[in-house]
């Protein structure tokens, strides 16, 4: 199947359905318009096609062609003509020949738009062209009541399949934009928010603090020489230490705690309404249980993990400033010994509320 294949393909198989009712529909309708006319046998026959046949051959057409999506549009513009031709046999009947025009425009419009529903236009006109070629041009002014109830049922069914299938439509669509954006949101290895989903996430909790005069915290957690642990055991198991802190912090924080990858073996926590003491030891207690953790395929493997903590500060002019304070209590970390939690409170930066060693 080509790349355009799915897509088309999916297309031909939805208006599989739509097809077989909608000309079924419409044989009943044409066929009482075109009963008192007494048609030439082959005009029957013709009609029967269509109306019976048509759309599993239009449905296997799409299906075995290169390119669905087109042999689709290609099947749609068939049906518009042969709307169109039915139009001229039927001599204009007012209301079997509105009723086919109000169908496959509604058809039209809603699969293709305005551009469809011009080409599908065209196609009806040139079908009704070759239609009075054909048949002796007539106009027949009145509908009789059997034609009148013989056009109810499509006129009442299928703009009912029709408005079925797109809201069907709608609602996948809606399901699959709901999909894409949690994707696009999530850090693919760990599951955690990514950096941007964090920091949106971090530009909320900073309005908030301000808005509501609040306190609360956020964490810069890096893992000690994870390049010499991706070296020396493999990238699979620098993955399973990745993974296995992204879980520790899952489990270990509060449901309205908010947990994100900031990047390679960095993470990031917002720890909303919780002071700076009290975050500390809540980081204090999982930097411990990370250092003791055990490792099935790697027992010799040890991780130990450098945190860095800021409080929110009302004087900060953006949340920028906030995470700088706590990049820089992390920098401290680092530069202290690693293994440790450093805070950064109340405007003093690099001030040790903390330190865990
Ligand atoms: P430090 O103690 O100073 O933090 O040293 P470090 O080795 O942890 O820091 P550095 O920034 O030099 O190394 C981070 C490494 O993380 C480098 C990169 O190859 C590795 N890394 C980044 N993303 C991934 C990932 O998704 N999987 C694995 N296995 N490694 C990753
Ligand atoms: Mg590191």
């Amino acid at each position: 199947m080509t790349k355009t294949g799915g897509k088309g393909f999916s297309l031909a198989r939805r208006l599989y359905t739509s097809r077989i009712l909608g000309v079924a529909l419409g044989l009943v309708c044409v066929s009482a318009a075109m009963y008192p006319l007494d048609p030439a046998p082959w005009v029957w026959g013709f009609m029967w096609f269509n109306g019976l046949i048509w759309p599993h051959v239009a449905y296997q057409w799409a299906r075995r062609a290169k390119r669905p999506y087109h042999a689709e549009h290609r099947n749609l513009l068939i049906d518009a003509f042969l709307g169109g031709f039915w139009i001229a046999a039927m001599h204009f009947n007012p209301l079997p020949s509105a009723t086919t025009i109000s169908m496959m425009a509604m058809n039209n419009v809603a699969i293709g738009g305005m551009r469809f529903l011009l080409a599908g236009t065209a196609a009806q006109v040139l079908g009704v062209g070759v239609g009075l070629q054909i048949f002796a041009p007539a106009f027949i002014p009145a509908t009789s009541p059997l034609q009148l109830y013989a056009c109810l049922p499509l006129l009442c069914l299928y703009p009912l399949a029709l408005g079925w299938i797109c809201f069907r439509q709608a609602h996948t669509l809606g399901r699959q934009k709901r999909e894409l954006l949690a994707l696009s949101r999530t850090d693919s290895l760990t599951g955690l928010l990514n950096h941007g989903a964090w920091k949106d996430q971090l530009e909320v909790e900073f309005q908030r603090c301000k808005r509501q005069q609040k306190g609360g915290a956020i964490a810069l957690i890096d893992i000690d020489h994870f390049k010499a642990i991706n070296d020396t055991y493999g990238h699979v198991a620098g993955d399973i230490v990745l993974r296995q802190l992204s879980k520790m912090l899952r489990q270990n924080l509060r449901a309205t705690d908010v947990a994100g990858r900031y990047g390679g073996d960095e993470f990031c926590v917002i720890l909303p309404d919780l002071p700076l003491n009290r975050a500390a030891v809540v980081m204090d207690a999982l930097r411990d249980r990370f250092a003791t953790l055990g490792y099935e395929q790697n027992p010799a493997l040890k991780v130990s993990l450098s945190i860095g903590l800021a409080s929110f500060n009302p004087a900060h002019a953006d949340a920028t400033l906030w995470l700088n304070d706590a990049d820089h209590a992390l920098y401290e970390a680092k530069t202290t010994g690693r293994n440790r939690v450093i805070c950064c409170g109340n405007g003093k930066p690099h001030r040790e509320l903390f330190n865990s060693v």
